[in-house]
């Protein structure tokens, strides 16, 4: 049993996948915690009042499966643990495994949970199913773990496998178990989530995805899969679900323009649904602007983070300038792509006027959304380390952070010494993102902005207003997740 709460998990339908075609029967307890703040509202007393960890507790002690799995990001390591000893109570026998990039970037204090039996670090796909095997020989099992596990020995210690390995040939890998998200909510098949490579050069300071090539040395970090087997998964998808959109999950979609010239054609031939992706200032030329837009792109978030050249550069180790970020959001406005813009809040250093001159340099961008993230320090990224040595942040934070209370990306991350001005620049930048460029100008520029609530309600509000505005494609989707609570676990 997969347990998942926050969103589809296309990591948990590959391993899913992994166990079904080594003979190994699967099946999810999701809760979509919509306001756990995994998707953009983190209200902990509705979280509380809505959770569905007690169902979850319920399906293990019917089902009572041999392993209960747990995804963990930092955001929902803290509801996996407690989950996990739910989980534990109700089927003393279950064996409890924990993957994903928590484990990755804590696995001595992952490993040495109480309720853990083993976890997984990086990628898991081609050791899952060992996993599951030696799980089932339970202390008959012998021999060290495979890589990148880490198991609890009957007697008491860990036994490692040592470092992970990334899977080289992305094709080898059986196509994601689809149906255990879409069985249980139905209306996620419309955006159909997909990867055609994992792994990014970028390196950025903040970002975990970093830690999966650090924690596998010798490991290639980018791999990509072929065209046609991308676009095979995608025809089979077509064939089987009610399609309206497919959504690209790699962390840069726009990295190798000789790719996208064969898979563009392919995808116009047998797939030709519109489709979202990820893409980066650094990868973005006006060739590769006209082949997405051919393609069917119609919409694409950017990553620009911050308007202050040096911030980004020193602080978040993003090396791109200006200009480069204005002429990547203006290639794809021209060729008519809806543009979302992220920017983080929060920076080391950020005070409330390098957010207004933030605002102001979006406001010459004109991106058709603009999203505000408060910086969230993630455990082993470098940006903590950073914070740590220069006292940004303390011993007690680090504690807290590794423990699972990074915060969350809506809701003030883990960005100190935040004074109420600064608390209300998300909103006042979403807002500025909604009015006419003149009239934004002008109301930056008054003190009109001070009246805006510095509260993450007034940010939200904009943002749905905004999505409204644009008719933003995931808007129905995330009325219907949110209505899925009624189907789940
Ligand atoms: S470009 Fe995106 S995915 Fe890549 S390291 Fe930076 S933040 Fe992470």
């Amino acid at each position: 049993m997969f347990v998942c709460m926050g969103a589809e998990n296309l990591g948990v339908e590959y391993l899913a996948a992994e166990a079904r075609a080594a003979g190994h029967e699967v099946s999810l307890a999701f809760d979509p915690a919509v306001f756990g703040g995994q998707l953009m509202w983190d209200i902990p007393a509705l979280a509380r009042r809505l959770d569905l960890r007690a169902r979850i507790a319920a399906r293990a002690a019917s089902e009572k499966p041999d392993v209960a799995a747990f995804s963990c990001l930092s955001g929902n390591y803290a509801w996996a643990l407690a989950a996990a000893g739910d989980v534990k109570a109700a089927s003393p026998s279950t064996k409890i495994f924990l993957g994903g990039p928590h484990p990755t970037a804590v696995p001595e204090r992952a490993a040495s949970e109480p309720v853990a039996d083993a976890i997984a670090v990086g990628e898991a796909d081609s050791t899952f199913a060992m996993m599951l095997e030696r799980a089932g020989e339970g202390p008959r099992a012998v021999g060290d773990p495979p890589p990148g596990v880490w198991e609890k020995l009957p007697g008491g210690g860990i036994a490692t496998g040592g470092p992970p390995r990334l899977v080289s040939d992305l094709d080898s890998l059986p196509f994601p178990a689809k149906d255990l998200f879409y069985e249980r909510v139905p209306s996620l098949q419309s955006h159909y989530m997909i990867m055609s490579a994992r792994g990014c050069p970028y390196n950025c300071s903040y970002c975990y995805k970093s830690l999966e090539a650090h924690c596998a040395p010798g490991s290639n970090p980018v791999r990509r899969r072929s065209p046609e087997n991308t676009l095979q998964e995608l025809r089979e998808a077509k064939a089987r679900w009610r399609l309206r959109m497919v959504v690209f999950r790699d962390d840069v979609f726009t990295l190798n323009r000789k790719w996208l010239e064969r898979f563009t054609e392919g995808y116009r031939r047998d797939v030709a649904l519109p489709y979202f992706c990820y893409t980066h200032p650094a990868a973005l030329d006006a060739g590769t602007a006209d082949l997405i837009k051919e393609g069917g792109c119609s919409f694409v978030t950017i990553g620009v983070q911050s308007a202050d050249e040096a911030q980004r550069r020193e602080i978040l180790n993003r090396k791109y300038t200006n200009d480069q970020a204005r002429r990547a959001v203006a290639l794809l406005k021209e060729r008519g792509i809806t543009v979302s813009v992220d920017h983080i809040a929060g920076i080391p250093g950020d005070t409330e006027e390098k957010l207004m001159d933030a605002a102001r340099f979006y406001n010459e961008m004109r991106p058709d959304r603009l999203l505000t993230f408060w910086l969230t320090y993630y455990p082993g990224t470098r940006i903590m380390k950073t914070a740590l040595e220069t006292g940004a942040i303390t011993e007690k934070d680090r504690e807290r952070i590794e423990s699972g209370g990074a915060g969350h990306r809506y809701s003030g991350g883990g960005a100190g010494g935040l004074t109420p001005a600064m608390k209300r620049m998300p909103a006042v930048m979403a807002l500025a993102s909604i009015l006419p460029k003149r009239m934004a100008a002008r109301f930056l520029d008054s003190p009109l902005r001070r009246l805006v609530p510095a509260s993450f309600a007034a940010h939200n509000i904009l943002l749905f207003v905004n999505a409204i505005k644009i008719k933003d494609p995931f808007f129905m989707y995330n009325i219907w997740f949110f209505l899925s609570r009624k189907r789940v676990p």
